[in-house]
């Protein structure tokens, strides 16, 4: 986390999320079957680091919302991640990775009406202590049996990996990676509603006026790509751009804050890189710093 506080001005964002992914987080989930019930207290301690995380590859500021910084970067949350440690765990033992003894140990099977409901789902445990519930098996089970039945019925190890992240993850967005480290950063800040913009700065209670000085209408994003005075001719050049682009492709679409903040799925991933280069530099030759 060092490395990545020290640096989180200098290196690309895609770089410092995989730095996270490959370094940081194996260290937080290392044995995170075994631990998946420990204390909330504890737990949370981990949730933080991640969440310093968040902000330091997204480049947001401190106090952003924590839902919004969320589906920017789309990592899910440590405790879904370790619910999958338990299952792939579950799975291994079922599908005889690991020693029998462990396939004895489990309880029996449940006992349905409907077959296909009837396949790897098990009865759950009795216990009489808390300790035992949260221990590997039982609550290894009580996840496995609330997984639907197309994927507690797969048999091949990888197919169920891949599933389970289908299922319950929202894949990344790299079009966010893009960029030199404060165009991105800018447009980020803006995406996640606390940019230096001065209606976002209003709304943390930063300023006294959401209004753009030079205009005196609220400073908002909508404002500052398409309205304000100050940026006429550098605006003139980003909207030639992006309608150059979308009519070479036969797209009609308006250009709306949502597509300069976001790009559209009708453009393929280069040329939403292209149109994201047209809204960077429009970010840095207005010199605003939002
Ligand atoms: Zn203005």
């Amino acid at each position: 986390m060092g490395i990545l506080r020290k640096f989180k001005y200098k290196l690309p964002r895609v770089v410092l999320n995989q730095c996270y992914l490959s370094y940081v987080r194996p260290l937080m989930e290392y044995g995170g079957a075994l631990f998946a019930n420990e204390d909330d207290k504890d737990l949370k301690l981990l949730d933080n680091i991640q969440m310093e995380a968040l902000h330091i590859v997204s480049g947001a500021k401190k106090k952003t919302s924590h839902d919004l910084l969320k589906k920017e970067v789309n990592w899910p949350d440590l405790s879904l991640r370790r619910t999958f440690q338990q299952v792939t765990f579950l799975h291994k033992v079922i599908h005889n990775k690991y020693p029998t003894y462990l396939y004895k140990s489990l309880p029996p099977m449940r006992d349905h009406s409907n077959r296909t409901e009837r396949k790897y789902k098990f009865n759950t445990p009795l216990f009489d202590h808390a300790f035992y519930r949260d221990s590997i098996i039982p609550s290894s089970i009580s996840k496995w049996n609330e997984l639907p039945n197309h994927i507690r019925t797969i048999q091949k190890l990888d197919t169920f990996k891949l599933m389970l992240k289908r299922e319950y993850v929202e894949p990344p967005k790299p079009l966010y990676h893009y960029g030199d480290r404060y165009s991105q950063m800018s447009h980020t800040r803006i995406r996640v509603k606390f940019s230096n913009l001065n209606f976002h700065l209003f709304n943390y209670n930063l300023v006294p006026s959401p209004n753009c000085p030079n205009c005196n209408l609220p400073e908002t994003p909508n404002h500052y790509f398409f309205i304000c005075n100050k940026f006429t001719a550098e605006r003139i050049k980003m909207l030639h751009e992006i309608e150059r682009i979308l009519r070479s492709n036969n797209i009609n679409n308006k250009i709306t804050l949502d597509l300069v903040l976001h790009g559209t799925e009708k453009l393929s991933h280069t040329l939403n890189i292209k149109l994201l280069e047209a809204v960077h530099s429009f970010i840095r030759t207005t010199g605003r710093n939002p």
